[in-house]
Parts: structure tokens; sequence; C-alpha cells
């Protein structure tokens, strides 16, 4: 485990942030070569505000990495069936074992974070917790060259870098300091309510929805189940926030009275915890000296479960365009960052809205599926052999 003071002068890349984003992305640098230094403000391991649900790519991404053993080792369960429910009705789906990926998982973030941190620090990165980056260090033309950080006893440093890469959130000081436009804006958000229960036993993700409300069932570590309640974010202002705990129990009894009822026997670990929601955005992804990825570069509403998964994607998207050693491969970075995010983000918009039927979010719920279809198949491209190598390699067999 690295310390403030073993920080060094000068890397190829420093990345703020040390999550899903960050610390993906410090993995694969390193893994390419590159000298990295991580640092991130929270703790090794601590929490954050998320109800961890992985998708297919991001499942995808930690196999073939090798961090999905870690996942699995940590008892976090196998999900192999997703049921979405639609008022009194319900349509089951199957997760089929395809490219590589044989179930999903929803492991906490005290878990997935750090298994991630683990596997940058293997790789050669150095990762520090308790820093905080406090500024951008520029050369006179406005290049960025490095940060300024400071540490939780306030000890200061100046580290000079290459390159910087924000994977510090939806808040993100790194684009702020960089002056990063946000480009494109969602119109809106939903509030989130969750919590950790005990004596809930599920099959798999189950996601409920009724008029203007919605609920989500997510297995994870130590026996526990995540319970998400959803509304539109003006209810969530307006009356939610005021007792999360009433406000959690109101809306799952809305969207399914026969899930309330199994809820009443479950114990609740740990407290509530809510977000009144925040429209998504997408900001510029690079300048020079600088790039972003993760929530810090793209947001979108968590009703659809997809910002790690997402975060992970770039992570591989933005290191393969660092390696190349050109900057105009940053610009490819974000054109294919934006291609890919497209569809998921105006679907996304949508559902987050509460103003469909229950006919028209389950069209909406095809229309993601297709797009994470698209999502998993650039993913699996990025190793595919060129073409002309396939048709080479197929004649040679
Ligand atoms: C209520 C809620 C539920 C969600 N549920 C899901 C879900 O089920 N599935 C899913 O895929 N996604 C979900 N998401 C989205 C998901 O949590 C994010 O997309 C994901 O955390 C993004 O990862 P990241 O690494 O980009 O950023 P973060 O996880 O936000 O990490 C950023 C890190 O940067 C650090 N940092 C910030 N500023 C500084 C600084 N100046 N110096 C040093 N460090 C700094 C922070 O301490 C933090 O650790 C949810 C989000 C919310 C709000």
């Amino acid at each position: 485990m690295s310390r403030f003071d073993e920080i060094a002068s000068r890397y190829d890349v420093v990345v703020v942030g040390a999550r899903a984003a960050g610390a993906a992305t410090a993995m694969l640098l390193a893994r390419r070569g590159l000298s990295v230094l991580a640092v991130d403000r929270s703790g090794y391991g601590a929490d954050t505000l998320s109800t961890h649900a992985l998708m297919r790519g991001g499942v995808l991404q930690l196999a073939r990495w090798g961090v999905l053993e870690g996942v699995r080792a940590a008892g976090t369960p196998a999900v192999r069936r997703t049921t979405f429910h639609y008022g009194d009705s319900s349509v089951g789906v199957d997760i089929r074992p395809r490219d590589g990926v044989d179930a999903l998982f929803a492991p906490r973030r005290t878990v997935l974070d750090a298994l991630l941190v683990d596997a940058a620090r293997a790789a050669g990165a150095q990762v520090v917790h308790g820093v905080r980056m406090t500024c951008l260090v520029r050369s006179l033309g406005g290049r960025v060259q490095g940060v300024e950080l400071e540490s939780a006893a306030g000890g200061r440093r100046r580290v000079r870098a290459d390159l910087v890469i924000g994977a510090d959130g939806v808040r993100s000081r790194v684009a702020r300091l960089a002056g990063a436009r946000v480009e494109r804006l969602a119109r809106r958000a939903s509030g989130v309510v969750y919590g950790h229960f005990a004596g809930l036993e599920v099959d798999g993700y189950n996601w409920h929805y009724a008029a203007g409300v919605s609920a989500g069932v997510i297995p994870t570590n130590d026996g526990l189940t995540c319970v998400f309640a959803a509304m539109p974010r003006d209810r969530f202002l307006a009356e939610i926030r005021w007792d999360l705990a009433a406000g959690h129990r109101r809306v799952v009894e809305e969207v399914s009275p026969a899930f309330a009822g199994r809820m009443a026997r479950a114990v609740k670990i740990g407290s509530l915890r809510g977000f009144p929601g925040e429209p998504g955005f997408f900001r510029e992804a690079w300048g020079p000296g600088w790039a972003l990825v993760g929530d810090a570069g793209y947001f979108k509403d968590p009703i659809t479960a997809h910002g790690i998964t997402d975060a992970l994607r770039d992570a591989e998207l933005l290191a393969r365009a660092v390696a190349t050693g050109e900057e105009r491969a940053l610009a490819d970075f974000q054109a294919q960052r934006d291609a890919l995010s497209s569809d998921l983000f105006e679907v996304t918009d949508a559902i987050a809205g509460y103003d469909w039927t229950l006919d028209e979010v389950q069209r909406l719920h095809r229309e993601l599926s297709d797009a994470m279809k698209g999502e998993v198949q650039a993913l699996l491209a990025l190793d595919a052999p060129p073409s002309g190598a396939a048709e080479t390699a197929r004649r040679s067999a």
C-alpha cells in the first residue's frame, strides 16, 4: 500500500479518482507499461452511492481483465435470470451463457472497487487513498501538465504528468478546472432511495414498474439484497427525502403490494440512502493534457443501472487511446464513447421521465436491450483480429 510521502514528482499518467473508472483505467495503463499514479480522496474499499448491479458488458470486462474471479470468490451471488414486472404481469429473461459471461453479478462497491484497486496495484500502478487533487498545473500555453495534491493530514505535493485523467465522478473537479464543456444534457432525472436487507429470497434481478414509480431488487454479497425505490426527482424532493424509510415503504407498496408484503418481514441492514436525481450529461472527454472517464465525462440517470458497466467499457477505450501515444486518439475515444452511449442515454432519459404507460416502458426496455447488445458486440470486437487477419488465419488453419 502506497503512502502520500511515496508519491514521485513525475508519472506518465495521473488518474484522479480510483473506483470503477479510475482504478480500471490505471490498471489497464499500467499493464501497457506506463507509469501511473491514481489518487482518491476516499478510503480503500469505502462504500459509495450505488445499487451496484452490473450488466453483461461490465461482467465481460471484469472477466477479460481477470477480476471476475475475485468477485465470485467474495461470494457475490450469480444472477442467472432477470424478471421485469409491469403491474401484475411479468416477463422473465434467462441470462444465457454467451461471450464468456455465464451470469451477471452485483458486487457491493466495497468489494468491486477494492478488487479493481488491487488489480491496478498488481499491474504496477501506484494507488494512494486519502489524497485530494486540489489544482491542475498548467504550462504557460495552458496545457495541463500535472496536479497539486493534498493529503488528509494537510501535506501538499506537486506532481507532473503527460496526461491527467479525471475519473472523479459526476462533480468532477478535473472537468471543472480543465473547462470541459457539457455537450449534451438529459431532460429528466429520477430520485432513488435504497437499502440492503436480510431475509429476502430472490431469484436474480427483479425490476418492478407501475404508474409513476419503479423498484429494483438486486441480490448481493453477504446474503443481502439491495432494494431501491425510484420516482421522479420532483416527488423525491417534495415528499421522499424528508423520511427515507417511509418513502421507501410507500413507493415499494405502490409498485408491488405483493413484494411490499415480503419486504415487511425482511430486516434492514445499515442505513437507507437517498439520491435526489441529477440530469445526465456528456462532457467533452479530452483537451490538451487531460481526459475524462466514467461519470466525470458521461453520466446518465441510475434507473437503467448501467453507469459502472459504461465506466468499465470507457476505461478500456480510453486506455487503448492513451497507449497509442497520440493525442488525436483521444478524439477517437470521445467519438467511440458518444456513439456507443447515445441510444442508452436517450432510452434512459425516457425511462427516467416516468410519463410512460406500462406498454411504453416495456418497449423502452426492448430498446435498452438492443443498445446493450450493441455495446457488448463493440467490446468483443476490440479483441477480434482485423477481418483480413481472420481470413488469413482461417485459410492457414
Ligand atoms: C443512487 C445510484 C444508484 C446507482 N446504481 C447503479 C447500478 O445499479 N449499476 C450501475 O452500473 N451504476 C449505478 N449507478 C452509477 C454508478 O454508481 C456510477 O456510474 C459509477 O460509480 C461511476 O464510477 P466512477 O469511477 O466514474 O465514479 P465514482 O464512483 O463517483 O468515483 C469517483 C471517485 O473520485 C473521487 N474523487 C472525487 N474528487 C476527487 C478529488 N478532487 N481528488 C481525489 N479524488 C476525488 C471520489 O472520492 C470517488 O471515489 C448508480 C448511481 C447512483 C447515484
